[in-house]
């Protein structure tokens, strides 16, 4: 690694800390609007909160309850938005709650529901109705009533890393593991001090910092700018466990705890159900959290207590945590804290650059959070070009028909490709699945094959489109085949992708 500092004389419009959904949301929509932009992230894409939530883009329910209306109005809003966006990362999902009337009275559900179903524009999601539960249902016996209702489910990680191609496409430049490690004002500049896994240290300048490092957003205001927060974080843990799949059928569950917590039970990846999630105040490094056995308790009996399947802990195959950085409202309780986002734009005097941190949000509100930072920002910068993002798609959501169209279609010009895998491609790459594959008509042409259908051609694809370097990247964030991969085949992932860069090295050396 090299350890001298050297200076890019480049002067961006807007360094960016921070790739999370926030930090690359305003970086593409920045970029759009014609400023020159600069996003570092100190990890991978997405590596924290952002691949570690629910998966869902939703209105969020249980947030009527806490009057959220603002925040529920524009979360209803946004999934039809999404979901014409990015109709491969998204797809529409039904949500269905089992009545227990102890719980909450179904006058009470169906008043939320009436809301749910009118509050934000609805054209392709279908509204809410009550179901009853025969026999054959997965659910306890004694559960025979409930409701039904639409929202949608998203690949978190993917949906960060489209909009980070989008914003480099629109001329951000983004850089990965590289880490803002103190920033400071020099008259009408930010000087931003970076260090990078791969260059070393160095730094650039940019005429505003957005402050969009998500659980580290108070840390980074006072350790590496000397700063005041003009707000308290309250860090709040949420945890999921993986199973084998608890029932048939593409429906997710969405059950109500004695403590009137709610938990989904969601249909995961066609062989999983993925459940979560809980809510505990958490005070260590938010690159450490993990599930803790209490919460792994408290998921299967919130499960046990509603399906006829009994889980057991060793039916777990895999858990995930992350860290919601929420904007400190002085609530009690954690489940309560607000969900909405705010933004702190620092106070400048004339001729000062500005500072804007951004507090909470949620992945289903990310657009509307960049607008709004964006609005913010307009002051200084008067040349920015309008609002943009509504109605444009993501990559690979462009001409792509549905899904299954997308998937047939692949399936006709390689026709030993398993349905598994077209599948799979459709919903991870849309219409870029044409970049990776090419004119090639069977998988015997996609390279070396690493196992459960990923071949060179998607890796090297990955390498030089997405960002990715670590096996992890790819088969955690990038593909979700973590769940399938034997240590051997990661291994093997591994030693190619070691040669990968290696022959890159040597070729940008040459
Ligand atoms: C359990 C759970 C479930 C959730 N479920 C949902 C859901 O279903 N739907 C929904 O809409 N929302 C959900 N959310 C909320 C959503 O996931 C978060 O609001 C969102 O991901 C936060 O994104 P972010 O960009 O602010 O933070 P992050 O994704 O954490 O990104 C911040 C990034 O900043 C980087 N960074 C920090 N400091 C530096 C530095 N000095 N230099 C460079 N980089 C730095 C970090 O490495 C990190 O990657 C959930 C959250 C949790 C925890």
């Amino acid at each position: 690694m090299n350890t001298s500092t050297h200076v890019n004389e480049k002067i961006y419009d807007l360094a960016i800390i921070g790739g999370g959904i926030n930090g690359v949301g305003i970086a593409v929509d920045a970029a759009g609007r014609g400023l020159s932009v600069f996003l570092c992230e100190q990890d991978d894409l997405a590596s924290h909160t952002s691949s570690a939530s629910s998966k869902l883009i939703h209105g969020g329910l249980r947030y009527l309850e806490h009057k959220e209306f603002r925040l529920v109005r524009e979360a209803l809003a946004e999934r039809e938005v999404l979901l014409e966006k990015a109709p491969h990362v998204i797809r529409p999902m039904r949500f269905i709650m089992p009545h227990r009337p102890h719980l909450r009275p179904a006058w009470l559900i169906r008043t939320g529901l009436f809301f749910y179903d009118h509050l934000g524009k609805r054209k392709k999601l279908l509204g809410s109705n009550n179901v009853y539960f025969k026999a054959d249902s997965p659910l306890n016996a004694a559960i025979t009533q409930g409701f039904e209702y639409s929202d949608c489910a998203v690949d978190d990680a993917r949906l960060v890393v489209l909009n980070a191609v989008q914003a480099r496409e629109k001329g951000a430049n983004v850089v990965t593991r590289t880490r803002c490690i103190s920033a400071h004002r020099e008259n009408e500049f930010w000087v931003v001090h970076l260090e990078s896994k791969q260059q070393g240290k160095y730094q650039i300048k940019a005429k505003a910092l957005v402050n969009a490092a998500g659980p580290w957003v108070a840390k980074f205001i006072r350790e590496d700018l000397h700063l005041k927060s003009p707000y308290g974080i309250r860090l709040i843990q949420g945890s999921h466990i993986i199973v084998p799949k608890l029932f048939d059928g593409d429906k997710a569950f969405i059950m109500q705890n004695d403590d009137r917590r709610i938990i989904f039970a969601i249909p995961y990846l066609d062989k999983f159900t993925m459940i979560g999630t809980t809510d505990r105040e958490y005070s260590g490094d938010p690159a450490l959290v993990q599930i803790s056995t209490e919460e792994i308790d408290y998921l299967l009996s919130v499960s046990n207590a509603h399906f006829k399947k009994q889980l057991k802990h060793q039916d777990i195959i895999s858990t995930f945590a992350g860290v919601r950085p929420l904007c400190d409202d002085e609530s009690d309780n954690p489940s309560a804290i607000t969900r909405d986002y705010t933004l702190a734009l620092s106070k400048v005097q004339k001729g000062e650059a500005p500072l804007l941190s951004v507090f909470g949000g949620k992945l289903t509100t990310y657009r509307k959070l960049a607008e709004s930072a964006l609005l913010q920002l307009k002051p200084f910068f008067p040349q920015m070009q309008g609002k943009w993002t509504a109605h444009h798609s993501l990559p690979g959501g462009e001409q792509m028909g549905t899904v299954a169209d997308l998937a047939e279609k692949i399936q006709q010009q390689i026709t030993d490709a398993p349905d598994a895998l077209t599948n799979r491609w459709a919903s991870a790459y849309g219409s870029r699945i044409w970049q990776i594959v090419g004119a090639i008509d069977s998988v015997t042409e996609l390279g070396q094959n690493f196992g459960h259908g990923l071949f060179a051609k998607e890796v090297d694809y990955l390498i030089d489109q997405e960002w990715a370097v670590l096996s992890e990247d790819i088969l955690k964030r990038r593909t979700k085949l973590y769940l399938e991969f034997e240590p051997d085949q990661v291994e093997g992932l591994d030693e190619y992708l070691v040669e990968s860069h290696k022959r890159r090295s040597q070729e940008i050396a040459a």
